[in-house]
């Protein structure tokens, strides 16, 4: 129901949606299959340009549930496995999301974001979702017993008035409703920054492993390497706060001189040409101690965010946006389901995070570097790896104990070389509390 008035329009709806990512599509398209009256604010128009855009083969089902598999299908590439490239042992090695504990998601795709958020904000709409491209949601007051109000802005300046009995905060990294109330935690180790962007004529993997993502490892960070379908990829690199600091030319010249640092990314590059401009994002690392409270839900990276490094970021907005929507479900019904629906959505989503954190947090370190180039595997230690790097992180496969001795053999490893991983730890950490006043997120494409 929407009433106009002469300083704005008046919307009144059961669940109002800040943000149109996967998260914010996902959870409002559910809903609305449950009936429930959905409006979505999304401040951007679809479609436009996002960064993360290698999937994991655990996202799928729900990509089918949603009922955009096919679709997904045909804009993406598919990807069978990941290619870990070191420069550190001088090879490369394909690990296959076949060999995982649960083979049942042998692949998954790499998308452009573009096409795959336009895909699924048109699917919630097709699902009677009401979505506002080009609204910002700036502020919102929750009152006890009652609906909330959000205060939004359009493009052209206009004040805009929700009123909902559910707020759900979608915006991704912008965390809409951190920013007001405050509690967000960056990670004080883990604070990188990234640069990146398409480009035509990079050379790709032989024959089935084209799509493949390819992570290569060098000394300031790692790469990542994502084929799209088109013929074209994403490059990027997440580099430590101490090697960012150093920049002094324009972000693109960066880009090109950071490649010129990695000899297996450069050779792949050598024909390479930059499509539109660089991007950069602050990637650091932060969560929230909480992400409920009466009336509203975090989804996504509103809640939290680690690092892009096992492609996790869109596995965990869907996830959560589908364990969130029967949380919404239920308390707009006044369910006595309300309780465990909460407790399950909480325990899933840290889970999730946590899961991913460990691998995130030690994947540079030379102990970690030695472990996933060596051959062979015992104790299932490489299928319960490849498991979580399928997105079977929420305890489906029986991956705990070998997860728990691949920690152990890691922590083993450290020790046996010491000085080394040290080194490494604290060039890592190095610098962290300036990154991200050096570079904001992206389309900061010009700003030495
Ligand atoms: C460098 C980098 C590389 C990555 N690579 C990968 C990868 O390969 N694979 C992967 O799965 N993940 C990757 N990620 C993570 C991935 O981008 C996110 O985890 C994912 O997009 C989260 O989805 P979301 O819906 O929570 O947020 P988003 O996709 O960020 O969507 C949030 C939406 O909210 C909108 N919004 C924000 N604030 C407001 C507001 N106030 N009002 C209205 N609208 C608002 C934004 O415009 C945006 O459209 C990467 C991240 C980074 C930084």
């Amino acid at each position: 129901m929407m009433q106009a008035s002469a300083n704005g329009s008046h919307t009144v709806c059961d669940v109002l949606v800040v943000g149109g990512g996967p998260a914010g599509s996902a959870i409002s398209a559910l809903l609305a299959g449950k009936g429930w009256d959905v409006h979505v604010l999304e401040k951007d128009r679809h479609p436009r340009f996002h960064i993360g855009e290698s999937l994991l083969p655990h996202s799928l089902p729900m990509l089918d549930r949603l009922g955009v598999l096919s679709e997904v299908e045909k804009i993406g590439i598919t990807k069978y496995g990941a290619e870990i490239v070191s420069p550190y042992h001088g090879r490369s090695r394909i690990l296959y999301f076949s060999k995982a504990l649960d083979g049942s998601q042998p692949s998954a795709y790499e998308v452009k974001r573009a096409d795959f958020d336009k895909i699924l904000i048109d699917n919630a709409i097709a699902k009677g979702v009401r979505v506002h491209e080009g609204v910002r949601a700036k502020q919102v007051e929750f009152r006890k017993n009652s609906t909330h109000l959000i205060q939004a802005e359009d493009q052209t300046g206009q004040s805009l008035t929700y009123e909902a009995k559910f707020v759900v905060d979608a915006s991704g990294r912008d965390t809409f409703l951190s920013g007001q109330f405050g509690g967000k935690r960056r990670n004080p180790s883990h604070n990188s920054a990234a640069v990146f962007g398409h480009f035509e004529g990079v050379t790709r993997l032989p024959g089935r492993d084209e799509g493949n993502i390819s992570i290569v490892w060098f000394d300031h960070g790692w790469w990542w390497i994502i084929p799209f379908k088109d013929g074209t990829t994403s490059v990027g690199a997440v580099c430590w706060p101490s090697y960012i600091s150093t920049r002094k030319v324009p972000l693109e010249q960066f880009l090109r001189d950071t490649i010129a640092l990695c000899a297996p990314v450069a050779e792949r590059m050598a024909k390479a040409k930059l499509i539109g401009q660089a991007y950069a994002a602050a990637n650091y690392s932060y969560r929230r101690s909480t992400m409920s409270g009466d009336g509203y839900l975090m989804v996504g990276d509103a809640f939290a965010f680690i690092d892009p490094v096992f492609s996790s970021g869109v596995h965990l907005a869907l996830n959560s946006a589908s364990l969130g929507a029967d949380v919404v479900d239920a308390y707009l019904r006044k369910s006595p389901d309300y309780g465990r629906c909460l407790k399950e959505f909480e325990r899933t989503v840290r889970v999730g995070v946590k899961t991913y954190s460990w691998f995130i947090y030690h994947f540079t370190q030379p102990a970690f570097r030695n472990l996933f180039m060596s051959d062979g595997s015992i104790f299932k230690m490489e299928e319960a790896v490849l498991s979580v790097l399928a997105g079977d992180a929420f305890g489906k496969s029986p991956t705990r104990l070998p997860l728990f001795l691949f920690k152990i053999a890691y922590y083993l490893v450290y020790l046996f070389n010491f000085r080394e991983n040290r080194a490494a730890h604290r060039r890592r950490v190095r610098g962290v509390p300036e990154t991200v006043t050096t570079l904001n997120d992206y389309a900061v494409h010009d700003r030495p």
